[in-house]
């Protein structure tokens, strides 16, 4: 059996650690670096470069290094992050025959998971040199706000770089172990995680061994890179003023601003104020220009103030989520790299009326949480076993006909759970019956993620109404769902086959109010449980199904997969509810268009 270690498998960088001899420990790659930049590339001749060696030649092949993959992964390729940032982004996205996410590097074509994957196996690999033994097991940490297809999709790069992944942590709560595992604790703490690309906000109860997620909350697009693009859309107006001359349309320029921003604004974390200096940035007429300017530490917090401002709304929303206030909070812990940053320790403490907890080093916590957890995930001992309570991110529901949500479990209820719904059919000999899952902050399901659409098939015939199937909606501990089905007549378990397909929430007025009056004619009689509406939604034929997927379909949401579509015999009656079969769009997003560098950059980095 190999070792077990913890990865915060993070935006920009990553980092791993493991529990040894009675204490946990960072593990330190060669050169004495503990963590890695989350960056995958290959160069000219087709090697294939992860970490610092896709990280050192990113500024001259911007197209093949992908970075900030995270914001990526799990996403549906119709979803509107993905439709903001594919405009934009030096690489390539392409839609996956299944309607996820994949990345073109150099004439190969990966998914986010492969990628994820490449990054998880050089943790490994640097691990195992470092240990001198095998690692085959780890807990990897995601945000706290990260959704089911999210976290199955960090699940699956686990297993494909090779490890069990004993589970999949909430960063924050990672970091509240760090804080208080074995130090007997009864406290109340909150987690302030503002890493390279994601900000999270937990309140967490501590009891001894015991912890407990009461409320949790975040913004899967706010972190440090967008504070680089404010110091570096500052730098690019100066150029413009001195120079009348525009780089935001040079990507390798841009790339070396980039660099050069986040170097001053780490610095300006310790000094009040910083050279910015990219000598020849641009070969004008009169020969090569340079960007040689002063920042202070004033004006970084001017550009930045109203992400930080977001942050601290967020925090005030969330410990309202928790039934509490600011009073009821013992410890305020702040992790991630980013909240290294003066003002964000300033906002802080004003805000909570005292200093944030030194108990924590914001860059390690996350990976030594997880350490621990793989720690106690791997032993034997009971003395070793820790209780995590954790709560559910977002709002997982079902269409309604009007385009809302039915919601099916609520934000930060408790995990695990589950819940039963009965559909029944609509139509005579109906084969198959189609459900979609939502996962989301929205009323509308237009404006949340769509987690996957599934396919009931293999329905014995029966006359309309006569069939029920009961599906159950479980949530395990991880924030994981599994869904399964039965023929209530029979006992009969039901296929059910996952396919994610575009989000279907979002129909035109005129086809709507078209179902609508069509439902009238042949609304299904009402299911158990479960309001009309929602149900005449899902009712009808499926589509055709997809293909099998390119990346691995989670297995707990496919527990059998069938590849020809369900095929429907009922007589043509107007079928209120039925999907159209996805259309198929060009595969390889096109192009990107020039745009402007802060049109680009926001794309990149998802803001605005
Ligand atoms: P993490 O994901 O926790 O590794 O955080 C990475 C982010 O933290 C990057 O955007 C870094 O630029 C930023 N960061 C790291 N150190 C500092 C620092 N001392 N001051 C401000 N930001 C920092």
């Amino acid at each position: 059996m190999g070792k077990a270690i913890g990865i915060d498998l993070g935006t920009t960088n990553s980092c791993a650690a493991i529990f040894a001899e009675g204490r946990p420990r960072l593990i330190t790659y060669k050169g004495g670096e503990t963590t890695i930049p989350s960056q995958f590339a290959i160069d000219e001749q087709g090697n294939r470069l992860v970490g610092h060696e896709a990280k050192q030649q990113a500024q001259l092949n911007p197209v093949n290094t992908v970075m900030a993959s995270k914001r990526l992964i799990g996403r549906n390729f119709h979803s509107k992050t993905i439709e903001q940032v594919r405009q934009v982004f030096t690489y390539e996205l392409m839609e996956g025959d299944n309607s996820e996410v994949l990345i073109k590097v150099k004439d190969q074509v990966f998914t986010l998971e492969q990628i994820s994957a490449a990054i998880l196996r050089k943790i490994k690999d640097v691990a195992e040199e470092a240990l001198g033994a095998e690692v085959d097991q780890a807990v990897i940490t995601v945000p706290a706000y990260f959704n089911d297809r999210q976290r199955q999709a960090v699940r699956s790069a686990g297993v494909l770089a090779g490890l069990k992944v004993l589970r999949v942590l909430n960063e924050p709560t990672a970091a509240a172990l760090a804080y208080g595992l074995g130090r007997n604790l009864e406290s109340r703490v909150a987690v302030y995680d503002l890493g390279g690309g994601t900000f999270d906000i937990s309140v967490i109860d501590i009891k001894d061994r015991i912890f407990e997620v009461v409320a949790t909350g975040g913004d899967t697009f706010l972190g440090g890179v967008d504070f680089d693009d404010r110091v570096m859309q500052y730098v690019l107006e100066d150029f413009y003023e001195q120079h009348s001359i525009d780089l935001s349309f040079d990507r390798v320029a841009i790339q070396r601003i980039r660099d050069a921003a986040e170097t001053a604004k780490i610095s300006l974390s310790t000094v009040t104020q910083t050279p910015i200096e990219v000598p020849y940035i641009f070969n004008g007429d009169s020969g090569p220009l340079d960007i040689r300017m002063t920042l202070t530490r004033d004006q970084l917090n001017e550009l930045c103030m109203d992400l930080v401002d977001r942050t601290i709304a967020t925090c005030q929303r969330i410990i309202k989520e928790a039934g509490c206030t600011k009073a009821d909070i013992d410890e305020m812990l702040l992790v991630g790299g980013q909240s290294r940053m003066p003002l964000v320790q300033s906002k802080v403490t004003e805000f909570m009326g005292k200093p944030p907890s030194k108990g924590v080093n914001p860059d390690e916590a996350v990976a030594i949480g997880a350490a621990m957890m793989a720690h106690s995930l791997s032993s034997t001992s009971a003395e070793d076993g820790v209780t995590l309570l954790d709560v559910l991110p977002m709002p997982i529901g079902i269409n309604k006909l009007d385009g809302t949500m039915h919601v099916l479990f609520e934000k930060n209820q408790p995990l695990p759970d589950y819940k039963t719904r009965t559909l029944t059919s609509g139509k005579d000999n109906q084969r198959s019956i189609m459900l979609r899952l939502y996962q989301g902050e929205s009323k509308l399901v237009e404006e949340n993620e769509l987690l996957g659409t599934f396919v009931f098939s293999g329905i014995r015939p029966a006359p309309k109404g006569k069939v029920q199937i009961e599906v159950t909606f479980h949530i395990d501990s991880e924030g994981i769902l599994n869904l399964t089905a039965r023929d209530k007549a029979t006992g009969q378990t039901v296929e059910s086959t996952l396919k994610l397909g575009k989000p279907g929430g979002a129909k035109s007025k005129r086809k709507k109010l078209k179902n609508k009056a069509a439902r009238k004619e042949t609304a299904p009689p009402t299911p158990i449980n479960m309001p009309t509406s929602s149900l005449a939604q899902q009712l009808g034929s499926p589509p055709p199904m997809a293909p099998p997927p390119l990346s691995p379909v989670p297995s707990s949401l496919a527990p059998s997969a069938t590849e020809d579509a369900p095929t429907v015999k009922a007589p043509p009656t107007p079928t209120p509810v039925s999907e159209p079969p996805p259309l198929q769009p060009p595969a390889v997003a096109p192009k990107p268009e020039k745009k402007g560098f802060w049109a680009w950059l926001k794309g990149l980095f998802g803001i605005g």
